[in-house]
């Protein structure tokens, strides 16, 4: 029997109507650098966005799936784009500005980007690469910067807010189908070339409720969330869809990233929530340390994509600020798991829960499959690679404009789940351990070392700021691990055997401490700031480290 319900389409611009008209006070703030940040209301986010959908219909010739591109900071009028393109039937492509340049070329060529929206500070970065974009008929500019550079460029040029300036704030938004492709986003390459992952109406609207849910991020129009993960790492988890649906205010740091202008707007603008990468709180509290601010307003922040270590955890409850372990990939929308405890336990007892990555949502099914392709028990102790299936994980990467979509067999299973990559343990009540992403597992002696165990515990040292542990080739034992360590300001000296006794103390088995050390000046980061291990084993096999072995 069928059902007797309403067959709704779940769309991007059901989120945009909801969002302007039922939370139209709600307000993005955009840090501006100046004495005061720009403010806009939801109501006027919704005209605006309704004033560039005409805008690129009747003037940019946007009339079907073209693909309008962004390379731009985390600002309102990003929010624009993030729902304008899609409520049109158009496909937002979030750009990565921090890829390197040819990637980012790549990219855009392979997406068949027709319109890019740039902020002005960015254009160093674009106008060198538009000689090498022959699918780029328009660049719109947005935001203080020099235009000088686009003079003589073969693209149509135009400022946003002329633009937009004068257009009709009514638009006939088609009616679309929730499976149609609303956003999409490359991953950034970590191995191999990108990939694109291609969000459709749908995905975009269920992981948004997801967010929104009490055991994911919770958020009301009580709060204000300060949006650090960029706008082109996976949507910026959801955020900025997700806060349209509920009304949550958006503190947007624009491309003031770096930790004192950060500690400065939470101080200023105090935000309930945040969310962003381990990079970007461990450089916070270390402007903290040296020039305290009151982050007490911030109770709540949700921290992911790489492993949160748990020295970092400790050091935030002491300043007030909860830090909650997600997990997720650009495949996963991305949310896929987060580290709620549950319900009845003592503080001391939530700690264990915390530490993990979360448990899954209702939207997301786990498997863990072992190296045979057996499925293994949730016993908190078989290790298997994290298979994942659900209505915001991706079932295939795009193939490109006249391909078809790509399913590489290392990437997903037959029957069709999403193979993650990443490698740990679930608990008997269902909470995710990653001990590893399978490509950094360290494999010594036919026995494997979790990379992250003995990162967290190298990081839980007073004077180690940051460590990296990668598999370096050992003539007797296959691999071992290599420590790379970043020490704090002001530690004195580095003295590897009290390291190595210190992880030995922490619980790490013997057979396990790395006998190979190198004190780094910081860690390589991705695009994205995790840790780019794949640098360090480059550096290592090249001889550019100095190494001791103990
Ligand atoms: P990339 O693969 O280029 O880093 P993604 O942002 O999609 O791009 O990264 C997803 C990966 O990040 C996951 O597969 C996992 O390895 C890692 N990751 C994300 N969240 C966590 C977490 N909380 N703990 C450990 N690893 C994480």
């Amino acid at each position: 029997m069928l059902s007797t319900m309403q067959d709704v389409p779940l769309t991007v611009t059901r989120i945009l109507h909801h969002g302007m008209t039922i939370h139209g006070k709600s307000q993005v703030t955009t840090w501006t650098g100046e004495p005061e940040p720009h403010r806009v209301t939801f109501a006027e986010i919704g005209a605006r966005a309704t004033r560039l959908a005409n805008a690129l219909r009747d003037e940019l010739g946007v009339d079907g799936d073209q693909r309008v591109a962004t390379l731009m900071w985390n600002n309102s009028v990003h929010v624009e784009a993030y729902l304008a393109i899609p409520s049109m039937g158009a496909v937002l492509h979030t750009l990565n500005l921090r890829l390197p340049p040819e990637q980012l070329a790549w990219i855009v060529n392979h997406a068949d980007d027709k319109v890019v929206i740039v902020n002005g500070s960015l254009l160093p970065l674009l106008v060198p690469l538009l000689p090498h974009l022959p699918s780029i008929e328009h660049v719109v500019v947005s935001g203080p910067g020099d235009r000088s550079a686009l003079a003589g460029v073969t693209p149509r040029v135009h400022e946003y807010e002329e633009l937009i300036a004068g257009r009709p704030t009514t638009y006939d938004w088609p009616e679309l189908d929730e499976r149609q492709a609303a956003a999409m986003c490359y991953t950034s390459g970590t191995t191999g070339d990108p990939k694109g992952v291609v969000y459709s109406h749908r995905s975009i609207y269920l992981h948004s409720m997801q967010v929104n849910m009490t055991e994911s991020m919770g958020l009301t129009d009580k709060d204000t969330t300060l949006v650090v993960v960029p706008q082109f790492h996976v949507n910026a988890w959801g955020l900025p869809h997700a806060t349209f649906m509920s009304g949550v205010n958006m503190l947007m740091p624009d491309r003031f990233l770096q930790p004192a202008p950060l500690a400065d707007m939470i101080e200023s603008e105090r935000p309930t929530h945040a969310a962003a990468v381990p990079t970007i709180w461990q450089g916070l509290l270390a402007e903290v340390t040296a020039n305290p601010r009151d982050l007490s307003s911030m109770a709540n922040v949700t921290i992911g994509g790489a492993a949160c270590p748990p020295s970092l955890m400790e050091a935030y409850d002491k300043l007030g600020v909860r830090l909650c372990h997600a997990w997720g990939m650009t495949e996963t929308s991305p949310l896929g798991t987060m580290a709620h405890p549950p319900a009845g336990l003592s503080t001391d007892e939530e700690w264990p829960y915390r530490v993990t990555q979360g448990r899954f949502p209702a939207g997301v099914e786990a498997r863990l499959v072992g190296p045979g392709g057996e499925h293994l028990p949730w016993d908190g102790e078989s290790a298997g690679e994290l298979e994942v299936r659900g209505p915001w994980i991706a079932s295939a990467y795009y193939g490109g404009a006249d391909g078809e979509h790509l399913r590489p067999e290392d990437k997903f299973s037959e029957d069709g789940w999403l193979k993650t990559g990443d490698v740990g343990v679930i608990s008997t009540d269902g909470y995710l351990t990653l001990t590893d992403r399978a490509k950094d597992v360290i494999k010594s002696g036919g026995e494997w070392i979790s990379s992250v165990e003995l990162e967290n515990a190298l990081m839980a040292h007073p004077d180690v700021a940051e460590a990296a542990v990668v598999a370096v080739p050992d003539e007797k034992w296959g691999e071992r691990p290599l420590a790379t360590v970043v020490l704090k300001e002001g530690a004195a000296g580095t003295d590897y055997e009290a390291l190595k006794e210190f992880l030995a103390e922490s619980g790490i088995a013997k057979w396990q401490l790395p006998e190979r050390w190198s004190v780094i000046a910081a860690v390589p980061k991705t695009s994205v700031g995790k840790f780019d291990k794949k640098v360090i084993r480059k550096q290592y096999a090249e001889g550019e480290l100095d190494v001791t072995q103990l």
